[in-house]
């Protein structure tokens, strides 16, 4: 069965779970935790990330 991959935030360096950072529409997962990019593009465009 599948496993929930960890990775580290770039910003916060916390380690989380996969499913804690947001999918691109590439495919890839955002390398900062829903948190940090939540503030991050606070300020900006979040349709961008979405
Ligand atoms: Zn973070």
């Amino acid at each position: 069965m599948p496993t929930v991959g960890k990775k580290t935030c770039s910003k916060c360096g916390r380690s989380l779970k996969e499913t804690d950072f947001f999918k691109m529409k590439t495919g890839e997962r955002c390398d900062l935790c829903k948190d940090c990019l939540t503030q991050y593009i606070d300020n900006r465009k979040p349709e961008t990330f979405l």
